[in-house]
């Protein structure tokens, strides 16, 4: 199981990404929390992912394309969020993937939610700036898998609980029903 999960800021993503980890049996790679260790590593890229991180922009593609690469290479069963949050990191992508979830979310619930995290980048004014990004630049993506047929569409405005359970569900009966030839798909 090869799965992508994208979606607003604040949709829930690492949540999800978690428990859907531990329920599965994947390895659970969150690109921001990845980040921001680098950040406090001090390494080489350190400093301009806090740039940009700290600005709500996006972290260059030559830096987060070789983590995600890196990260996924020669692992069967992943979870990645955050990851692809544009054209150009969808396409940088070497590997296989099976389904990418988009968590959806309104932004009245988003902002709620952000505001309540109290992270260093979720104030009013960086949150704003992302959302306008993640429309800008992440809304293509998902016409881009759509496209393909591999976008998965799951409500997040509920409970982390009762989006897990959709979640969990949808991916079982994707993953582990027969189809009409007997056969586990896919
Ligand atoms: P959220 O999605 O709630 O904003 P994340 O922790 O996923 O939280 O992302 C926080 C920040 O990390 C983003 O605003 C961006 O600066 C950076 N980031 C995360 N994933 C990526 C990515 N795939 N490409 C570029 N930057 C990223």
């Amino acid at each position: 199981m090869k799965l992508f999960i994208i979606g607003p800021p604040g949709s829930g993503k690492g949540t999800q990404a978690e428990m859907i980890a531990k329920e599965f049996n994947l390895k659970h790679i969150g690109i921001g929390d990845i980040l921001r260790k680098k950040v406090l590593e001090k390494s080489k890229d350190g400093k301009v992912i806090k740039d940009h991180m700290d600005r709500g922009d996006l972290v260059p593609n030559y830096i987060v394309d070789k983590i995600v690469n890196d990260k996924t290479k020669d692992v069967d069963k992943f979870i990645v969020d955050g990851f692809p949050r544009d054209i150009k990191q969808a396409e940088g992508f070497k590997g296989k993937v099976d389904k990418i979830i988009y968590l959806t979310s309104s932004d009245e619930v988003i902002i709620k939610r952000l505001l309540l995290r109290k992270r260093v980048d979720d104030t009013l004014e960086i949150i704003k700036h992302r959302i306008r990004v993640y429309n800008e630049d992440t809304e293509p993506v998902i016409k881009f898998y759509k496209k393909k047929k591999l976008l998965l569409e799951i409500n997040g405005n509920p409970t982390i609980e009762e989006v897990f359970i959709d979640l969990k569900n949808t991916l079982k009966k994707i993953f582990f029903s027969k189809n009409s030839w007997g056969k586990f798909s896919p």
